[in-house]
């Protein structure tokens, strides 16, 4: 009897093809590995997802080559794939490919070969040391080798030539030959090693829970609330040093790492002294560290694993935890097919390999929060910062114009003061706002007219370092005109603001001060943060203007003053999670501030003072918050009371567009799904992006486990018209 061999081949469709296991192949063939199949009149490369065992008659083609020595993709992650397929309504192959990193499916994707250099004896023979006085090149080179040890040949022709090299090797006096060497992205960063600090009452009570999980037959998840500066990291690394402990390995997953260096520098530093490994995954690494990175944690070398969204897949075996830091960020969604949540994959691979998950935030999403409440998950508080530090005081400051026609306030009086008393003390400041550029669209004072991005339906934002007008949703920029396209009247106006003008305002204010500026526009080089938040810890700098970017996680024991410019720009946001995310954003911005000795102070500037996320994020409020909040979704019938489900057109073609979802949307509701709503199709908040118009449908089921498995038919292996793209979003993150 023929063994049959199930694979799914790298093309996007969402099928798995059977193949013939050929006699010869039989001993190498395993469940994940990489083998080489015909497909239709090609060869293409796949991977072995399941070995079906009911009988074969027919015809099979024969796999033709397994191109691995062992199961390329772990089980779980196969299982896994498969999960995210049929939950997130993705292709199969989709769903396989974001499993695995493309440096490492890439055919030449190897470790680095270079050649090595080491002496094969200490001493010379007379005659050869006659010899080589008269080659004094080969006689430096010789010497240089026994003074400092073998080393790569690329390295030691920088000091002789590699003609003494190879005169060496011919004389049999030296090798010269192959190895590998691994791409190793933290060589030039070392560390050093830190101890575990003495846990306070709360970190051990936390800690305890989590031990019981980490043992349980069924682990639950353990949900880590703690307040900023309340060592909730500290928990994390004293949990996986018990991991470590059981000969088991961990998966840490933190937003974004090259925002967050010193999240990652912390686990460096604690288990440097350990032969375990630490592996680090992340959107700055070349292609081939990625590659030697994975195969690191692959072959068990690496136990620690830390990496931002896709780490999730990381291939460790034998995991006793896996962590997911700042879980309420919506980073951790995927903006491409399989939209997947890296916080929910986490769980349900908690969930398939028994292992506990152990969430962790300052400002817990509300889908976390209420599976705690409900006993799904276990609840854990810090609610004290560590050492007795305090949480700052927050003043709100109302930046409404008292007259008509007053000119808006871009920092405010009170803000400026206590800028200056840092300055002054020496400590250091954080001014935050949350959009880039320098003005936020142009108008025309006389006729309203406001410059937009002829390909979005979005105003274009002003540059002036670039002195652009640029679209921060499509590449497109422009130059600034003198006068109104309308009306003619000049000069143009600038509305709203930006980082780049609150830096110049800063400037003109304290003309003194050391004051840099992080946004994603001056941000773009891949050691350009670490740079500055090296030079900002150093105390190089004394205020520091940024986007979210700096919101995050960041310790500066000198800072002890924060400043938000306008926190209602998100507000604003037609989202219904537009609270939750100011609050949260107040919460992490404040956390930046008095983390030392000295107690911070927060100045939140505002039009909706009495808005309850800035009241309550000014008390330091989340279980008020929350409460407040969770009944407004439960009597709207918002997450995580109902689920969604985006289902998204694009075309050029406007009408076209409208009309394709309008079927589809006629398609869903003839599947007369259990307590599902269907609304729409509605034009997208932003109607039109890189000149393609935006539709949506949107469904609200309590029934979502029900339900997607019925919806997934409907977008599987589909053809749809010419330029239409369809996309389904299940547990959308971004609504608009
Ligand atoms: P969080 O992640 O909750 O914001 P961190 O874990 O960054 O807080 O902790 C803040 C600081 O307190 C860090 O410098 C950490 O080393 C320190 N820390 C944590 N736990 C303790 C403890 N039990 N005693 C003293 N210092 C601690
Ligand atoms: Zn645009």
């Amino acid at each position: 009897m023929v063994r049959i061999a199930r694979v799914v081949p790298e093309v996007s469709l969402d099928r798995a093809f059977d193949y013939a296991v050929p006699a010869e192949l039989e001993e190498k063939v395993s469940l994940g590995a990489k083998v080489r199949v015909p497909f239709k009149s090609r060869e293409l490369v796949g991977y072995i997802v399941e070995f079906p065992r009911e009988p074969f008659t027919g015809n099979l083609k024969p796999i033709l080559e397994v191109l691995s020595t062992r199961a390329f993709l772990p089980a779980i992650l196969i299982e896994l794939a498969q999960w995210m397929a049929q939950y997130y309504c993705a292709p199969l192959t989709v769903a396989l490919m974001s499993v695995l990193p493309k440096a490492v499916r890439r055919a030449d994707a190897a470790f680095k070969q270079r050649l090595w250099v080491e002496a094969l004896t200490t001493t010379l023979p007379d005659e050869t040391a006659t010899a080589l006085k008269k080659a004094r090149a080969q006689l430096a080179a010789w010497e240089h080798l026994q003074q400092n040890g073998p080393g790569w040949l690329a390295d030691l022709s920088q000091v002789c030539s590699p003609a003494a090299w190879r005169g060496l090797a011919e004389r049999n006096l030296i090798s010269i030959a192959s190895r590998t060497q691994e791409r190793d992205p933290f060589l030039h960063s070392p560390v050093a090693e830190s101890a575990p600090h003495e846990l306070n009452a709360e970190q051990v009570a936390a800690l305890k829970v989590v031990g019981e999980e980490m043992v349980a037959e069924k682990p639950r998840v353990v949900l880590l609330h703690g307040v900023t500066g309340s060592g909730k990291t500290e928990v994390y690394l004293q949990a996986i040093a018990k991991v470590l402990a059981l000969g088991k390995s961990a998966l840490v997953l933190v937003p974004e790492i090259a925002l967050t260096p010193q999240t990652v520098e912390h686990f460096r530093a604690r288990f440097i002294g350990q032969k375990v490994g630490v592996a680090v995954l992340h959107s700055h690494l070349s292609s081939g560290e990625r590659h030697d990175q994975w195969q690191q944690i692959r072959s068990g070398h690496a136990r620690i694993v830390i990496g931002a969204r896709s780490a999730v897949f990381a291939p460790l075996e034998n995991l006793g935890i896996i962590v997911v830091d700042e879980e309420h960020e919506h980073s951790y969604k995927q903006e491409e097919s399989p939209h997947y949540h890296a916080r929910d994959v986490a769980v349900m691979r908690g969930h398939l390999e028994r292992v506990c998950v152990l969430l962790g935030s300052a400002t817990p999403s509300l889908e976390s929060y209420h599976h705690a409440k409900e006993g799904k998950y276990r609840l854990v508080e810090l609610l004290q910062r560590v050492e007795e530090g305090q949480m700052p005081v927050t003043h709100v400051l109302d930046i409404r114009s008292a007259k008509k026609g007053e000119p808006p306030v871009l920092v405010a009086p009170r803000l400026i003061e206590a800028i200056q008393t840092r300055i002054d003390r020496q400590e250091q400041s954080i001014i935050f706002l949350n959009r880039r550029g320098y003005s936020s669209s142009l108008q025309c004072p006389q006729c309203g007219y406001v410059e937009m991005c002829p390909n979005c339906s979005v105003t274009l934002t002003y540059h002036r370092q670039a002195s652009r007008l640029r679209c921060h949703l499509c590449e497109f920029a422009s130059s600034v005109p003198h006068a109104c396209p309308q009306c003619g009247f000049a000069p143009f106006k600038y509305a709203g603001s930006g980082t780049e003008k609150v830096e110049h305002a800063l400037m003109d204010a304290f003309p003194k001060a050391r004051i840099a500026r992080m946004d994603s526009d001056n941000m773009r080089g891949k050691d350009a943060y670490a740079k500055t938040l090296g030079e900002f810890a150093e105390g190089k700098i004394d205020l520091l203007v940024g986007t979210q970017m700096i919101a995050k996680g960041l310790h500066f024991p000198r800072v002890t003053c924060v400043g938000v410019i306008n926190a209602d720009l998100a507000l604003q946001i037609p989202d219904f999670r537009a609270s939750e995310r100011v609050f949260q954003l107040l919460m992490q911005v404040s956390g930046r501030s008095g983390r030392g000795q000295v107690r911070g102070e927060v100045f939140v500037q505002t039009r909706a003072p009495f808005h309850p996320a800035i009241q309550f994020a000014r008390h330091h409020d989340y279980a008020g918050f929350v409460e407040q909040e969770l009944a407004f979704r439960d009597s709207l019938h918002y997450p995580p009371y109902e689920r969604f489900v985006l289902v998204t057109a694009r075309g050029r073609n406007e009408e076209k567009t409208l009309y394709v979802l309008d079927q589809l949307a006629k398609e869903m509701g003839r599947l007369d799904l259990p307590e599902t709503e269907i609304t729409g199709p509605a034009p997208a908040p932003i109607a039109r992006i890189e000149e393609r118009y935006r539709f949506q449908v949107f469904l609200r089921t309590r029934r979502i486990m029900a339900v997607t498995p019925r919806l997934r038919p409907l977008f599987m292996d589909r053809a749809w018209p010419d330029d239409i793209r369809i996309t389904i979003d299940v547990d959308p993150v971004d609504l608009l």
